[in-house]
């Protein structure tokens, strides 16, 4: 193997500590950030991240406000809770998990938050002050990438970033962040012709696909830098009968042999997305109150 492993944990971690210190100064000026997270529904996936977040915006320092709504909540409800939270001072950031049950309206939740607490970045105002390149709320995910991103290369201006993958969590805003930053940016997706060919001219390579390894090592330009967000759960025989493992959508193992770095799955791009929740909650509390942003902490 030649490639760096870019290790998501390690560098979510320090994500981590730069927002529990500035939670610290803010702290101190007499705000405290808080993130509202709205569950509807008993989704095991789900119930897992939402605790994960709760427990890790305690960690630090932030207040964390958890409303967990029976499956069958009328959409109405959920939306009166959204508008609640709006005007409620103590909250500076709001999520609603995803999936929503199927009675509800998931574009409607997600465009009742305000913008300025839309620290999931999904809001049309936000995607668009983003595909303008203005100062927006960014998607987490592809925030964390960016970052990972920049730590490995600092100016990332006249790369050639191909982004497979075209969903509007992950794919567009990724493609949307690389262009700010003024890489040349192709998005690849289920139609590109000559997928392989197109990928093996770029220096960056973002996998966001959902399909467990479809990037193999001769997709890979040499030197180039692998971002897998993919995160597949495949039978693991070897571990017993009934198992299960994580991949990415790359296959980790041939693409780190012609890679320069590559995120592993686990433990790459899926820390960073928590991590970057928190910085977009802090920095919307900063923002709410006029107060200087961290750096570095968003795009
Ligand atoms: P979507 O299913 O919404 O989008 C998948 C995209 O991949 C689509 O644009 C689709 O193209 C494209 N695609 C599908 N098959 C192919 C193919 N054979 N060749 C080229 N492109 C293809 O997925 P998401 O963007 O939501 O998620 C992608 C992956 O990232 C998943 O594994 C998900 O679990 C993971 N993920 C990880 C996160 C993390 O925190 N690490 C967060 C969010 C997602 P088309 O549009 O043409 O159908």
């Amino acid at each position: 193997m030649t490639a760096d492993i870019i290790d998501g944990k390690a560098f979510a971690a320090t994500v981590r500590e730069k927002v529990a210190a500035h939670v610290a100064r803010l702290k101190d000026a007499g705000v405290t950030p808080g993130l509202a997270v709205i569950l509807v529904g008993e989704d095991p996936a789900s119930e897992v991240y939402v605790r994960n977040k709760g427990k890790q915006t305690l960690e630090v320092g932030m207040n964390s406000f958890e409303h967990k709504l029976p499956v069958d909540t009328p959409e109405a409800e959920v939306l009166a809770l959204i508008d609640k939270l709006n005007n409620d001072p103590a909250v500076h950031g709001i999520l609603c998990q995803l999936p929503v049950p199927d009675h509800i309206n998931d574009d409607k939740v997600i465009n009742a938050i305000s913008p300025e607490k839309d620290v999931d970045g999904f809001h049309i105002s936000n995607v668009g002050l983003l595909a303008t390149g203005q100062k927006s709320m960014v998607p987490c995910t592809p925030l964390g990438c960016l970052m990972m991103l920049r730590e490995r290369h600092g100016s990332l201006s006249g790369m050639n970033a191909v982004v497979v993958g075209r969903s509007n969590i992950v794919g567009k805003p990724m493609a949307a962040l690389l262009l700010k930053d003024s890489c040349t940016v192709t998005i690849a997706h289920s139609r590109t012709k000559d997928i392989e060919a197109l990928c093996r001219g770029a220096d960056i390579l973002v996998a966001a696909v959902g399909r467990p390894q479809m990037i193999t090592g001769d997709w890979v330009k040499p030197g180039a830098t692998v971002i897998d967000v993919g995160i597949n759960r495949i039978a693991a025989p070897e571990r017993g009968e009934g198992k299960m493992r994580l991949v990415g959508d790359v296959e980790f193992a041939s693409a780190a042999e012609v890679a320069g770095a590559i995120t592993p799955v686990p433990g790459g791009v899926g820390p960073m997305t928590i991590a970057c929740l928190l910085a977009n909650t802090v920095t919307a509390c900063c923002r709410a109150n006029g107060l200087e942003e961290p750096e570095g902490l968003t795009a």
